[in-house]
């Protein structure tokens, strides 16, 4: 079963860089609040780089997204 989790986890590190990934909802282990993470297109290419277990729970840093766009 594939539930949503009830509260963010406090994943603050990016799993690619190790560096912070300033994520506001795993800062504060709520959702209801605005995180940069929320309106970023992460492009697909930079996910298929997170590990499969960290995928979907510990955000990428902008430092990451921003050089992943950059040669898309
Ligand atoms: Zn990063």
């Amino acid at each position: 079963m594939d539930l949503p989790a009830a509260a963010p986890l406090p994943n603050l590190r990016c799993p690619l860089c190790g560096g912070p990934n300033d994520c506001a909802p795993a800062g504060c282990g709520r959702f209801d609040v605005d995180c940069w993470c929320s309106q970023a297109r992460i492009p697909a290419a930079l996910l298929d780089r997170v590990p499969a277990e960290q995928r979907g729970l510990a955000c990428i840093c902008r430092r990451c997204v921003d050089a992943g766009r950059g040669d898309g």
